[in-house]
């Protein structure tokens, strides 16, 4: 039996999973590390303890299944995209915070890139629009705020790398600068048609080349580790976590899409061989390249998924667990006619408005905390159809079914609400770790561990299918946009 170390590194917690060469999960370790909020709206990590996180649960990992670095056939890295670290080449110490993803700092730069006239350019060549949480301006405010950044940054001096890169550099004692093309379609500097930095972009945004890492595909050996207790284990595989997740979730054929049910949703579709731009405001992003080969996504995001179930169990306190949503919506047949828009911080696409807020409509004297829970699940399923629509509009074709993860997808009732309001199946993975296991797959596919995505395929089991009950309700689908309708523009200034 080969085996395969998965660093799933992610926004609050360092993971680590050995897997077997049949896919299964044999141990797990986790660690949280500290979340810095230095002023409102920026969030920093501190990149030195990202890696002591991450060294650390990847040696409890291996400890707990019993194995050493010599029965490692290979490690495999997934990350929290856009993060941003800067590091000194010669001393391998961060020379500032590392900026996460969610960091509002650079808003005003991107404003001003946007007032430039540079969103179609940006769009074109990047598939990103222009803000903040991409690494590009991030990058551009360390240079020009940490005391002689800049001029060491022009000398070659220091390193810029997501977190996939600093992990790489870490565990390879500086041998290895390199992330992947996944990650590089986050920086707003990557040219995702010609896969390669972008000249243009990195004088738009003033970054030097110096400081940038060798973009490589997404499974091949980057180096061999050094660090102690991972000696000698190549590093094989890296991708953004969504895209390992979907890589995970062995979306392997274009149309075949994720979902993946946490706090927010993230929504990623295979698109094939060539970028899709997208009408409906969706991402184009880079999904993996293996072997020369690169194939594309669609993204979209809901800010507010999960977290509507959090604010019912925190704001309004009428369940006491997540979990407790499912029995309360299960005490009335259906919503009642309550619809419930959950945009506390706006709506993201299609609709992309940062003045809607959060908007219950269709109550009667006959409403219940049910019905409320009932339209609670419903808006998660409803915001991620509009997703999936937007997809299919920006694609031609709808897709045959949706594959789905994260802590929400345990609730049955929310999985059968999408597949009935979908009108395609619904599938739940056995193995819910899609974001280690394509990291790890990835990684074993390099390493000859797994020959091909075909032999991955055969892998795949589903834990539960949900079947749609009809074709979808066209009537709750006008409900739910009118309710969107009441929900847009309250904000605004
Ligand atoms: P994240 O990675 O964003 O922290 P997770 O994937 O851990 O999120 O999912 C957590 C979310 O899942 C929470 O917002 C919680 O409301 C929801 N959740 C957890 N268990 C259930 C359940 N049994 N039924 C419905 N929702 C659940």
């Amino acid at each position: 039996m080969k085996y395969i170390l998965s660093l799933d590194e992610g926004t609050t917690s360092a993971r680590a999973i050995v897997f077997d060469s049949d896919g299964r999960p044999v141990a797990i370790a986790q660690k949280e590390f500290p979340q810095h909020f230095p002023k409102p709206g920026w969030v920093e990590h501190d990149a030195e303890e990202i890696w002591a996180a991450q060294i650390g649960v990847a040696i409890e990992a291996l400890s707990r299944a019993k194995l050493a670095a010599k029965d490692l056939a290979a490690i495999g890295i997934a990350n929290q995209r856009e993060t941003t670290v800067l590091w000194d080449r010669a001393t391998g110490t961060p020379v500032g915070p590392a900026i996460v993803w969610q960091d509002r700092r650079t808003a005003e730069h991107c404003e001003r890139l946007r007032a430039d006239g540079r969103t179609d350019f940006v769009r074109s060549r990047t598939g990103l629009p222009i803000d903040a949480y991409f690494s590009g301006s991030k990058i551009a405010w360390l240079l020009d705020h940490v005391p002689g950044a800049r001029a060491k940054a022009e000398a070659g001096q220091l390193a810029f790398g997501t977190i996939d890169s600093w992990l790489a550099w870490k565990l390879t004692a500086g041998t290895a600068h390199v992330t992947d093309t996944s990650n590089a379609s986050r920086t707003m500097l990557f040219d995702i048609h010609a896969l390669d930095w972008d000249d243009e972009l990195l004088r738009i945004l003033n970054v030097p080349r110096a400081i940038l890492p060798a973009v490589r595909s997404s499974s091949e050996v980057y180096g061999v580790a050094t660090a102690p207790g991972l000696a000698g284990v190549p590093i094989a595989g890296i991708a953004g976590d969504q895209q390992a997740a979907l890589f995970g979730q062995m979306c392997f054929a274009p149309g075949l899409t994720k979902n993946t049910y946490g706090t927010g949703c993230f929504m990623l579709q295979n698109v094939g061989d060539a970028p899709v731009a997208s009408r409906n405001q969706l991402i184009t992003t880079v999904g993996w390249t293996i072997g020369g080969r690169t194939t594309y996504a669609l993204e979209g995001a809901v800010f507010v998924a999960g977290a509507a179930i959090q604010w019912l169990r925190d704001g309004l306190k009428i369940i006491r667990s997540a979990e407790e949503i499912n029995a309360l919506a299960a005490t009335v047949p259906d919503n009642g006619g309550v619809y419930f828009v959950p945009a506390f911080t706006g709506l993201g696409a299609p609709y992309w408005d940062p003045h809607a807020r959060g908007t219950i409509v269709g109550l009667t004297r006959g409403s219940t905390a049910g019905h409320l829970a009932r339209a609670a699940l419903e808006a998660i399923a409803f915001q991620s159809a509009d997703l999936l629509n937007a997809m299919a509009a920006d694609t031609g074709q709808p897709p045959l079914e949706l594959r789905v993860d994260g802590g929400a997808a345990k609730s049955d009732l929310l999985m059968q609400t999408q597949a009935d309001l979908l009108g395609i199946p619904v599938a739940r993975p056995a193995i819910t770790e899609s974001t280690a296991l394509g990291a790890a797959y990835l990684a074993g596919l390099a390493t000859g561990v797994w020959t091909s995505t075909d032999e991955l395929a055969r892998q795949y089991r589903v834990e539960k299918r949900f079947e749609p009950a009809g074709s979808p309700d066209r009537a709750a689908a006008v409900h739910w946009a009118r309710a969107i309708d009441r929900a847009r523009d309250w904000a605004a200034p």
